[in-house]
């Protein structure tokens, strides 16, 4: 049977920092351990976070690099769009406990890498209001603008019938 993976990845031991001083950090985490933390997207690889813990006074500190894979849709086309992340995180836990955790402080530093919006190119030119083509693909024909959404929406007025 292969060993189950770690429950905690992300958890490091603090006896060796208190007896060595700074010490290398490294962990992978699968993505499940992030499921939901983007509002628009998902991960798509593991997430990696290599660094160093620091004794710095009585507090034991991880600064470390994050980084992992993600996939979001086009805003303008709704294709999906693969990149790359990376992000620098840190962490404090006491320096007498026995362990620092950086699962809290990852899963906050992805949530703010997260883009605004995502473009699978600069230029691209979305879907079509009309039909949805993908204009990047086809030349639907229809025109840039789709028909003007209010005319639909205002209330009718009522019609006065005069009694003649
Ligand atoms: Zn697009
Ligand atoms: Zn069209």
């Amino acid at each position: 049977m292969p060993p189950e993976p770690p429950r905690r990845p992300l958890r490091a031991s603090l006896h060796e920092v208190r007896d060595n001083g700074p010490t290398p950090f490294k962990a992978v985490a699968p993505a499940e351990l992030f499921a939901g933390v983007l509002r628009e997207g998902t991960l798509t690889g593991p997430v990696t976070v290599e660094g160093t813990i620091y004794p710095v006074d009585e507090t034991a500190r991880l600064e470390a690099t994050a980084k992992g894979t993600w996939r979001f849709e086009c805003t303008r086309c709704l294709k999906p769009v693969d990149g790359a992340w990376r992000e620098e995180v840190e962490t404090e836990a006491p320096l007498d406990s026995d362990a620092l955790d950086a699962t809290e402080d990852v899963r906050q530093a992805i949530a703010l890498a997260e883009p605004m919006k995502t473009l699978c190119r600069p230029d691209c030119k979305g879907l079509c209001p009309v039909c949805r083509a993908n204009r990047n693909d086809t030349d639907c024909g229809h025109a840039e603008a789709a028909p003007p959404a209010e005319e639909t929406r205002r209330p009718r007025l009522t019609k006065r019938h005069r009694k003649g």
